[in-house]
């Protein structure tokens, strides 16, 4: 197969709003002999982007967004032994909004069957970021014991309907899901919520007491919060004694400088855990992998892709998503 010297990617040279977002002509990356080049098929959208782009997360620039996709080997590096050419693969590695994609060959990577259809190609790419996040989380983050209280914030969003799932049917907690409308709520009733709490249509008082009253007063064993600046107080009052406050994402903005000694109350936990602290062991990355596509095979876990875009189409999927129009996960289709 003949590899173009250039391709198209979506990429920003400066911090801002969606205006800065350029979909052109880039080089096609050079690999080292340890390395391999993918060429790309599906890739998912993570919040992550929005957090390089608005400078929330510092970054190199220019910088080629993506966190995740799947895609065909189409060279490899002369020391790589593992890995070759026609491999169908799924892969976390930034730069995946992008035709081609470099990637070390001793990195954490998914072979596929050689017989992946789009189909499949399409599901690992959208299951594989949001799904090792909801999965290492319920152990790794907090422990989720059977008949736990959980509260889960942006409980129809991408990560959010994968715990609601996983918590429910795994770990048989009890889920209190929180979304800004009904359609959202349903979506996570429907993927195992017990309790649903709109956030649009109460107010924080209301929200506590609803939440306390589900627990028997007793509050959550944890609340998964993704929301960040806007839910931070809600889920410390909420928590129970022991709790633990997993904190593990920005949507509204970052968590405020957060005083000790707010915890001593409660004898509260808190964690800020990002996914590669837990897959970094690539026993770590195997043993959730496959745990992940063993829930997913099985039809133990849906992952609800409700939209595709072409990568073209970048700016538009991005304004949904940050307007809080979309449910689920939403994916990339590459051009070929
Ligand atoms: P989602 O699909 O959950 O989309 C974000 C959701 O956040 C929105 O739909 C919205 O739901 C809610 N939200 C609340 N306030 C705002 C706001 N002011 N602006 C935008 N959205 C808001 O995204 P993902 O599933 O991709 O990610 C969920 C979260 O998990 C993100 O914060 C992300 O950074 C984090 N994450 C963290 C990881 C880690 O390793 N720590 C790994 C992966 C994801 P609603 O309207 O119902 O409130």
């Amino acid at each position: 197969m003949s590899i173009p010297k250039t391709q198209k990617a979506v990429f920003f040279e400066e911090n801002g709003d969606l205006d800065v977002i350029k979909y052109d002509d880039v080089p096609v990356p050079e690999i080292g002999e340890g390395d391999v080049l993918i060429k790309n098929r599906y890739a998912g959208l993570n919040y992550i982007e929005t957090y390089f782009r608005t400078g929330l997360y510092p970054t190199e620039k220019p910088h080629i967004l993506g966190r995740e996709a799947t895609g065909e080997i189409v060279k490899v590096g002369s020391k790589v032994n593992n890995l070759k050419v026609g491999d169908k693969v799924g892969y976390l590695s930034t730069a995946t909004f992008a035709q081609y994609t470099r990637f070390p060959a001793t990195g954490n990577i998914l072979r596929l069957p050689a017989n992946a259809n789009d189909e499949n190609m399409k599901l690992v790419a959208g299951a594989l970021l949001q799904g090792l996040t909801a999965l290492t989380f319920i152990y790794e983050a907090y422990d989720v014991q059977k008949d736990d209280y959980i509260l889960v914030t942006a409980a129809a969003g991408g990560v959010g309907l994968l715990l609601c799932q996983l918590l429910s049917k795994l770990k048989k907690a009890h889920v209190i899901a929180y979304a800004s409308t009904d359609e959202k709520l349903k979506l996570a009733q429907e993927a195992g919520a017990e309790y649903l709490v709109n956030s649009s249509t109460t107010t924080y008082e209301e929200q506590v007491k609803k939440i306390l009253d589900i627990t028997g007063g007793k509050g959550v064993a944890a609340s998964f919060d993704s929301v960040g600046r806007d839910t931070a107080d809600l889920s410390l009052a909420v928590i129970g004694r022991k709790g633990t406050f997993v904190s593990f994402g920005n949507a509204s903005g970052p968590v405020p400088p957060l005083q000790l000694s707010r915890l001593s109350a409660k004898n509260l936990k808190v964690v800020r855990p990002v996914l590669y602290g837990y897959i970094t062991e690539h026993e770590e990355f195997e043993k959730y992998t496959n745990q992940l596509f063993h829930l997913i095979d099985s039809g133990d876990l849906k992952i609800y892709i409700s939209k595709t875009y072409p990568l073209e189409n970048y700016v538009d999927a991005a304004r949904e998503f940050e307007g809080r129009k979309t449910t689920g996960k939403l994916v990339f289709e590459i051009p070929q």
